[in-house]
């Protein structure tokens, strides 16, 4: 084969469809038992080495190549079987990534800043490993080539590259020029990192032709409400319109998919037209759901924001009722919190907080959150740990925050009452790019200390009661007491850790004096 593209194992484990198991990759092997990896890392089968189900970052390019190579010259293929489709006439094997070297923002919090080897970084790196040793051992000259989400970390960390055998490295959204790129690479005249210019308008991405991994879908790209710590934010928003979006839900459906995970930095903010105050555009968000949900079981979004949420509850209330929402089937979804504090968002991220004002950022937290459980909606939160400007009183408010919402939403809702945050180390990206990355190892204190623990209690919480309540698999089921062990032993380690320099983590903290508001 020609061009072969594929993704390490970490892109291609359903992890049993367990919820949370994706942290496991962010984990280091060394601190896990090495039997849980083995029992839970169920991969997307194949059909002779072809993924049957692929990442969606490899649909897209599988299908931007197809405008000018032909449908024989081009394989995606399943990491474990990518020897097989090596031969002497391969020019390009293009693998992407999410976390090669195991720098991501959930990463550096669990591998001690980076010191200890992910199991993102182990897996990427034996793929590379494997793919280049083969290459040497059949004395062939196809270029190995990354890309993807995660390719900023070998840019940053050059040397790695080098050690690894990778010729090169594509950095930004490539549909727009990825033929130019790989025609260059054949020919041998291409730059060893490679920047894309500009990005590609929506007519220049096409539409997916064979499925994607549980059912992804792109509803937008970029964001537009521009935080200044974030990636997607640099990048100009642009809307997939309905019939785009339609096509790809079709793709995974005749290939047996039943339900759609429709992507987007922010769902609230598809198709939005009012810019300034950042009011959602209801009609279009219900549409949308409306129209993909004719067609598969179940449709939930991957992002969203909490002010976007509380702005406009009647798409919670819609989207629950469309995909028949209740307290054992809740609508998932990722929404960033960052800090609790109102100062440092409005510094870092004013537009997040809008249509509401940045000194209301806690208060929309804990409606926006009461918004989401009144229609079983599952928000899972993070926080960054380590913010630029940050002070020791606001990690101790998010500690705060997070006991707060707890505690009235129990009040409020019983055991509608459900959310997680999950705490990420600060990595420098977006317009922060040039600050320091931040360094658990070193930089532990006191507040940073409390806002990881209550954090991961709260999860644990979850995991004992909440996820209770959810009508899991007969497979999840059997594993969850494993997941519930795991949070145990992370908490206890934390707790030890506190012990042994002297922190307290036991001491009761004040909930914040905020007020459900009743719509
Ligand atoms: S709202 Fe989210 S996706 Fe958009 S710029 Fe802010 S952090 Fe990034």
């Amino acid at each position: 084969m020609e061009i072969i593209l594929t993704a390490d194992e970490t892109l291609t484990t359903t992890y049993r469809d367990l919820p949370l198991a994706d942290f496991l990759g962010c984990a280091p092997p060394n601190r896990i038992p090495p039997i849980l990896y083995k029992i839970i890392d169920t991969q997307v089968p194949d059909k002779n080495g072809r993924l049957t189900f692929a990442p969606y970052s490899l649909r897209k390019i599988e299908a931007a190549l197809l405008r000018e190579y032909k449908k024989d010259d081009i394989v995606v293929a399943h990491p474990r079987h990518i020897k097989k489709f090596i031969k002497e006439n391969t020019t390009i094997v293009a693998v992407t990534t999410m976390d090669p070297l195991g720098l991501g923002p959930v990463t550096m919090l669990f591998t001690d800043g980076g010191r200890l080897p992910s199991y993102t970084k182990i897996k990427f790196t034996s793929l590379i490993k494997k793919i280049d040793q083969y290459r040497q051992a059949k004395k062939l000259d196809f270029k190995i080539v990354v890309g993807g989400p995660g390719a900023w970390q070998l840019e940053a960390k050059e040397d790695e590259m080098e050690k690894l055998g990778i010729d090169h490295l594509i950095i930004g959204e490539t549909e727009h020029q990825i033929i130019e790129i790989f025609k260059e690479i054949e020919e041998g005249s291409a730059e060893k990192i490679i920047y894309t210019r500009g990005w590609p308008s929506i007519d220049e991405i096409p539409t997916i032709i064979n499925p994607s991994y549980k059912g992804m879908i792109e509803v937008m790209r970029g964001c537009g409400r521009g935080c200044k710590f974030c990636d997607p934010n640099i990048r100009k928003a642009r809307f997939y319109p309905l019939e785009k979006i339609i096509r790809e839900v079709e793709v995974n459906r005749k290939a047996g998919q039943t339900s759609a995970w429709l992507h987007s930095e922010d769902i609230f903010n598809y198709m939005i037209e009012d810019k300034r105050r950042y009011h959602p555009n209801e009609d279009a968000v219900i549409n949308l759901f409306e129209e993909v949900l004719k067609r598969v079981d179940y449709a939930n979004p991957t992002h969203g924001n909490v002010s976007g949420a509380l702005a406009a509850p009647r798409i919670l209330e819609k989207v629950a009722e469309l995909n028949n929402a209740n307290i054992h089937k809740w609508v998932g979804i990722q929404v960033g919190l960052e800090t609790a504090s109102p100062i440092l968002i409005e510094k870092i991220g004013n537009n997040k907080v809008k249509p509401f004002d940045a000194n209301e950022w806690p208060w929309v937290l804990l409606n926006g959150t009461y918004a989401f459980n009144k229609y079983f909606w599952f928000p899972a939160y993070t926080t960054i740990v380590g913010l630029p400007g940050e002070t020791e009183d606001d990690e101790i408010d998010t500690a705060r925050l997070i006991i707060t919402i707890r505690e009235k939403l129990r009040e409020e809702l019983g055991e509608k009452a459900h959310f997680i945050v999950v705490p990420l180390s600060f990595v420098p990206m977006g317009l922060l790019r040039d600050e320091e990355f931040f360094d658990v190892e070193e930089q532990l204190t006191q507040g940073r200390l409390l806002h990881i623990y209550h954090a991961w209690r709260h999860i644990l919480w979850e995991v004992e009661h909440g996820f209770k309540l959810m009508k899991l698999g007969i497979v999840s089921s059997l594993f969850s007491p494993l997941i519930k062990l795991g949070l145990r032993f992370l908490l206890k380690s934390i707790e030890k850790w506190a012990a042994k320099n002297g922190l307290n983590l036991k001491k009761p903290l004040e909930p914040m004096d905020i007020k459900i508001e009743k719509f």
